[in-house]
């Protein structure tokens, strides 16, 4: 409770990011300071051992920030999932809806084993369009998406509800 109230007050709100109306959550005073930063870390290596989770995916580029140390902290590989064109070598790729327009994500084909269990994980659900795409590229794989993990939601947006219908049983932990 203690550690989730710091993280409250490290997340900081910024008006119209990136365009008018949005209030964009900002975590890098979060990053910033290591109290803060270490027990999220410490709060996703936690979701890695209640699954056990044998691989942390990433998502570019806050997924990153905070993937790879929880990787490191509980022993465990990282695998980045980038914004299309930038992985070399074979790749599988996803496309979803962005507001105006579609995005699209993409993990190296050999990046996972059959059968791994992985945890997805990102910096903030929104409408939840790019957890789906890194979930459905785990399963491309062949690897075990076992649960999707952020510091946190929005849930004004329905990712939730969204990853829910299309994921039935894959836990959604929001920090
Ligand atoms: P979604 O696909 O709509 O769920 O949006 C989630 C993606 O957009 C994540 O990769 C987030 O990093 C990013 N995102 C959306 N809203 C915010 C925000 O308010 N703060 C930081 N990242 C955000």
């Amino acid at each position: 409770a203690d550690a989730a109230a710091l993280w409250r007050a490290r997340i900081r709100d910024v008006p119209d990011h990136p365009r008018p109306g949005v209030v964009f959550k900002d975590i890098t005073p979060l990053l910033a300071d290591a109290e803060a930063f270490g027990t999220a870390v410490e709060a996703f290596a936690d979701i890695v051992a209640r699954h056990d989770v044998q691989a942390v995916l990433g998502l570019e580029a806050r997924g990153f920030i905070l993937g790879a140390p929880v990787a490191l902290r509980t022993g465990i590989g990282f695998v980045p999932a980038r914004k299309a064109g930038k992985l070399p070598g074979p790749v599988h790729r996803e496309a979803y809806q962005l507001e105006y327009g579609t995005a699209e994500v993409e993990v190296q084909h050999d990046a996972l084993a059959p059968g791994q269990r992985v945890l997805v994980l990102d910096d903030v659900l929104a409408t939840g369009g790019t957890a789906g795409a890194a979930i459905r590229l785990v399963r491309r794989c062949g690897a075990e998406p076992v649960a999707f993990a952020v510091l946190l939601e929005l849930g004004f947006l329905g990712g939730r509800e969204r990853l829910a219908a299309d994921f039935p049983d894959l836990p959604v932990e929001a920090l």
